[in-house]
């Protein structure tokens, strides 16, 4: 599989995805679905009387390779490796090598999404190690006591093939092992710097690009057209606009003085104008164009 990032961009197999897209959606995996398929596809490679030469054996390994990596683009690794073994002449494939890759892919995956969420929760989320140096965020990815023998295994696997896209040179990886896809966002995340934190809504990942105050990501909330960064905005603002002084003042006087409409102290044309001129004058003073003390005396004398 061929992968390369650039530009705040991952390429996987020439197809474009957003950074961070990928790695988020790998540790959202659908368990049931990924067993199953691998589940089906062992199941007939485990019947002694199979050979690599049976149609359906055949048939169902074409299936597993389009399905499992419609379930995740970085599952193109495995579907590659079935592709080209089944590409090679009938005497050339090797069942027993099949068997043990399939296996050894499959157990690695749990491993694999650790690592990557250990990669966003500890080493690059931005609420982590706030006072930490880029050195030892580093090292806690690299030199993770428990994954640290699968995170350098990759190490050594993968090959590089240098090209020139504009004016950068692009580092494209044929990747073999899933470790190594992670290990590659690791390396551009490393570079750029550039961290995540889980949004305040709904819950998952998001890149921070530069502002590292940003709280909500850009994500369609289900059910609505507002992303959650739309929603959070609203909510900033009405939380801004409850604990303002001056929004404060003005919302009970006008709670103050509708009341007296009903108390008959004030006709409702009245009030209507008294309100017009208070919200001009309440957003003058949001504005800075007036002191709170001129509004209040404003409020005082209306
Ligand atoms: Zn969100």
């Amino acid at each position: 599989m061929r992968i390369y990032i650039s530009n705040n961009k991952e390429y996987v197999d020439d197809i474009e995805y957003d950074l961070g897209a990928n790695i988020f959606s790998f540790i959202e995996l659908n368990n049931t679905e990924v067993s199953s398929q691998f589940n089906k596809i062992l199941t007939i490679l485990y019947d002694k009387s199979i050979r690599m030469n049976n149609k359906n054996l055949i048939n169902e390994s074409k299936n597993f390779a389009t399905e499992i990596k419609r379930i995740h683009p970085y599952f193109s690794i495995v579907s590659e490796f079935i592709v080209d073994e089944f590409d090679l002449d009938f005497e050339q494939r090797s069942k027993e090598k099949l068997t043990k890759y399939l296996q050894y892919f499959y157990i690695t995956i749990p491993q694999v999404r650790l690592a990557t969420l250990y990669l966003l929760q500890t080493s690059f989320n931005i609420e982590q190690l706030k006072d930490k140096t880029w050195m030892q965020r580093g090292n806690l990815y690299l030199n993770n006591l428990f994954l640290k023998h699968m995170i350098q295994e990759s190490n050594i696997l993968p090959s590089i093939t240098l090209s020139v896209k504009k004016d950068v040179v692009i580092k494209t990886i044929d990747a073999k092992k899933l470790i190594d896809v992670i290990n590659i966002n690791f390396l551009y995340l490393y570079e750029n710097r550039i961290l995540f934190r889980k949004c305040k809504n709904c819950g998952k990942f998001f890149v921070l690009d530069g502002a590292s105050n940003i709280q909500y990501c850009e994500r369609i909330i289900p059910g609505s057209k507002k992303t959650c960064r739309e929603m959070g905005a609203v909510l900033i603002y009405q939380k801004k606009a409850f604990d303002n002084p001056v929004a404060k003042l003005y919302n009970r006087e006008y709670k103050k003085r509708n009341a007296r409409i009903r108390y008959g102290m004030i006709s409702k044309e009245d009030f209507n104008n008294w309100a017009n001129a208070a919200r001009i004058q309440r957003d003058k003073c949001l504005r800075q164009r007036i002191t709170l003390d001129e509004f209040v005396n404003w409020l005082d004398n209306s």
